[in-house]
């Protein structure tokens, strides 16, 4: 059974959070005089702390009610407060696989919790037996899976397993998800009390820029994350540029499916190449592919001013490739066709 009180910290449930002056008085009509704000300009006045007006586009647009939706200034940050939340430093442990996003080391590393990675197989997918050893251990608080993983681009499966054997939080981090074929585990939410799902602005809605991460899971554990977050997290522009995004879905459809093109058309001419010795499965935007030689075609690419990100640290011999626009893609291939190794 999941007890969302046992796990999370003492202090943070106990905690009184900081009242502000837009907590206290919300109204729009009024003579504010209670934030020490300049009353001259534009960007003069703090931001909607809640950002109600944004949580209701994407309760809408996602179908989850405005109460279980967070916003964070990007998904990083989402990632810092859950540790926050739930992570007693020097003595909590989270879980990730490898290889996968870095944040999550990063982010382990500054909150002072002890990281165990596991290998993902051959297919990159989790091994339950290995995963399994770790699962009674009662200062494992957090398992991150990255689905569709980065870097490995393909869609993790049987993440209910976890779910459901695992007294602890599971983060699903769905950065690429609107990149998938698999759908999101959104419509799953209400069945695990024990899920946090993240998603972002920063892919597929075009606004790496803007900084809006958003995590859903259940209204107790968003009422933590309200407490432990900066009061005002959230930028007015940046609030505003992810509710014009919202506005205008008919655009993130006609880029996303334009991305899905070109993405064909690029694994097409990948393939035809020598260099590249495999690529694999992709549900998001970017190849993970095996080259002859990573770090020599990585800095050739670079000499060319073609900037990819070289992997072979994390897998042998691979690299990274975002697809771009129609123009981008084609300077990436035949910066690989002057190359010889
Ligand atoms: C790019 C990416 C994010 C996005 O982080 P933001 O802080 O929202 O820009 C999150 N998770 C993964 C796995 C990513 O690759």
């Amino acid at each position: 059974m999941f007890y969302l009180n046992k796990i999370v910290r003492r202090n943070i449930l106990a905690l009184k959070p900081y009242s502000s002056a837009r907590d206290e008085f919300s109204g729009k009509e009024g003579v504010f005089l209670d934030a020490n704000e300049n009353p001259f300009g534009i960007l003069n006045r703090y931001p909607d702390p809640h950002q109600k007006e944004l949580k209701k586009k994407l309760s809408e647009v996602k179908a989850i009610p405005v109460e279980n939706i967070f916003i964070g200034n990007g998904s990083d940050e989402v990632i810092d407060i859950v540790f926050r939340t739930f992570c007693n430093p020097g003595k909590d442990k989270a879980l990730t696989f490898s290889p996968t996003y870095g944040m999550y080391e990063v982010s382990a590393g500054i909150n002072d919790a002890e990281l165990i990675t596991i290998s993902l197989n051959s297919s990159f997918q989790i091994d339950f037996n290995d995963l399994g050893k770790y699962l009674n251990d009662d200062n494992l608080k957090l398992i991150f899976v990255c689905s569709p993983n980065n870097p490995t681009a393909n869609n993790i499966s049987k993440v209910e397993q976890i779910l459901e054997n695992f007294k602890g939080i599971v983060i699903l981090d769905e950065a690429y998800n609107d990149f998938s074929s698999n759908g999101s585990f959104l419509k799953n939410l209400e069945k695990y009390p024990n899920l946090i799902i993240s998603q972002t602005f920063s892919k597929a809605w075009a606004l790496a820029g803007a900084r809006v991460g958003i995590a859903y899971a259940s209204s107790e554990i968003i009422s933590l994350f309200n407490k432990v977050k900066p009061p005002y997290n959230v930028s007015e522009l940046n609030q505003k540029a992810a509710i014009n995004a919202l506005i205008n879905i008919e655009e993130f459809e006609t880029k996303k499916a334009l991305i899905l093109k070109q993405k064909n058309i690029l694994e097409q001419e990948l393939k035809s190449l020598d260099i590249i010795k495999k690529i694999y499965p992709s549900d998001a935007n970017f190849f993970l592919v095996e080259t002859s030689n990573a770090d020599k075609i990585y800095n050739e690419l670079v000499k060319q001013k073609v900037i990819t990100r070289n992997r072979s640290s994390m897998v042998k011999n691979c690299i990274r490739i975002t697809v771009g626009t129609p123009e981008e893609n084609c300077k990436l291939v035949n910066a690989l066709k002057n190359i010889t190794l």
